[in-house]
């Protein structure tokens, strides 16, 4: 028996007209799930006409603590009913006031981080941006070393430290200055790749410019859920250290959580010099991006980095509830690594279910990798068709990517696993 309802397959000409005859054929998101949605709660959108969809996909990150939360909109609501600024370039206001103050003591001082916060504009390539360039002038070098299979955005700095040669080909311009190398597990085990990085760089002979800085995601998310062992951190961060390379940790689409603790890179216990935020920073899916760095780093000169939209009053009152709501005590990140190996589990099942099926991730970012690649798109689109958003990721599009919001009740996690299931079933051979 079928455990869900099969929606009749939509097309992309059941959008409005106007998609096809106005919108850029650039769009994306629409092609794969081709319906107006309507409104939002949770886990849970709906559509123009009625369907629901269990929501696996979470705004690529940035609505870890689901649609609408009603914890963040009460504020927000009331923010804006009281005719408090809205746009402020980086004036003083008192959102901003209260979300400096909270994010310092509830984030940054109960970790040790004594970090300076940078509001870059408001995305997750501005805040890679403003990282790259920071690198660059504090260290008066230009090369910045990046991983195989990273995404950092599709600005040109962004792009010049992404691997995917598609989205690299839109640049239209040489993307210099980078240097990638393996990341962790890239031989499948067979060759120390971590090493390789070690011996050109010691070797006099390696061709390697001395690096500014190293660009690096703790689990690569668009890259296909590749997960960097805490002992790959340790050695790398420990490297950078002793060559006196800086080390950007991008925690655009791991951090807030998405991994169990709020920045990624907090299992392997290491500490970066710069740390990328955006996504879910302001909690309520409103634009909104950090740049984080070591105090000693900050060697700025007032407006050198500037930007109209860093100052988004709406996005501090929300993440700064947000911070309140979820980071006052370990709770919300232990029960996020519950439910993460509770999906895992549920993952490894599917797997040994099906051959050429495997299950990878880390906390609340977990997914299955085919063998063949049509077969993770097909797997989407079929869940699609029964009620459950989820897309797919690595180089060829072999990952389907789960990325429910960290507010999922177990339940709905459970119910969009089977729906996943079922899709698989009805796909494979
Ligand atoms: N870095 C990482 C790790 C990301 O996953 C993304 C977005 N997927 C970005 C940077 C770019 O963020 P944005 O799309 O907001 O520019």
């Amino acid at each position: 028996m079928s455990i869900s309802e099969l929606n009749p397959p939509l097309t992309d000409a059941d959008l409005p007209e106007v998609y096809h005859s106005v919108e850029s054929e650039v769009r994306s998101y629409c092609r794969s799930w081709p319906t107006t949605m309507a409104v939002a709660q949770g886990s849970w959108l709906t559509d123009v006409d009625g369907r629901r969809y269990l929501d696996f996909f979470a705004g690529a990150g940035a609505l870890n603590y689901g649609h609408n939360n009603p914890a963040l909109k009460k504020p927000l609501l009331d923010y804006l009913a009281s005719d408090m600024i809205v746009h402020s370039l980086d004036m003083a206001t008192a959102a901003k006031t209260n979300f400096l103050e909270t994010f310092e003591r509830l984030i940054l001082r109960p970790r040790g981080l004594d970090y300076k916060v940078q509001f870059p504009g408001p995305t997750g390539a501005n805040s890679v941006e403003a990282a790259l360039k920071l690198a660059r002038k504090v260290t008066g070098r230009e090369s910045i070393i990046n991983f195989t299979n990273a995404f950092h955005g599709m600005t040109l700095g962004a792009l010049s430290v992404t691997g995917n040669s598609m989205k690299r080909a839109g640049a239209g311009i040489p993307l210099v200055h980078s240097t990638p190398m393996p990341y962790d597990n890239y031989f499948g085990g067979a060759t120390e790749d971590f090493h390789w990085f070690e011996r050109v760089l010691d070797d006099s002979g390696g061709g390697l410019n001395h690096p500014a800085a190293v660009i690096v995601e703790t689990v690569q998310g668009e890259g296909g859920l590749n997960v960097a062992r805490a002992e790959w951190l340790q050695a790398l961060a420990e490297l950078c250290r002793r060559r006196d390379i800086l080390l950007i940790v991008d925690d655009v689409q791991m951090g807030c959580g998405r991994t169990g603790r709020f920045f990624s890179f907090e299992e392997a216990g290491i500490v970066p010099d710069i740390v990328t935020l955006s996504k879910s920073i302001s909690g309520y899916g409103l634009p909104m991006a950090l740049t984080l760095f070591r105090r000693e780093l900050d060697v700025w000169t007032p407006g050198e980095h500037n930007g109209t939209f860093r100052g988004h009053n709406p996005a501090f009152v929300t993440a700064t509830k947000a911070l309140e709501t979820y980071w006052a005590s370990d709770a919300f990140a232990n029960e996020t690594e519950a439910k993460g190996r509770h999906v895992r589990d549920r993952l490894e099942a599917i797997a040994q279910n099906h051959e050429g099926v495997s299950a990878r991730g880390r906390g609340m970012a977990q997914g299955l990798k085919f063998a063949e690649t049509s077969q993770a798109g097909e797997v989407c689109r079929a869940a699609f068709d029964r009620g459950v958003t989820m897309e797919t990721s690595g180089p060829r599009d072999e990952v389907v990517k789960l990325l429910p919001p960290l507010t999922t009740t177990v339940e709905d996690l459970d119910k969009g696993i089977d729906i996943l299931a079922e899709s698989v079933a009805a796909t494979l051979p």
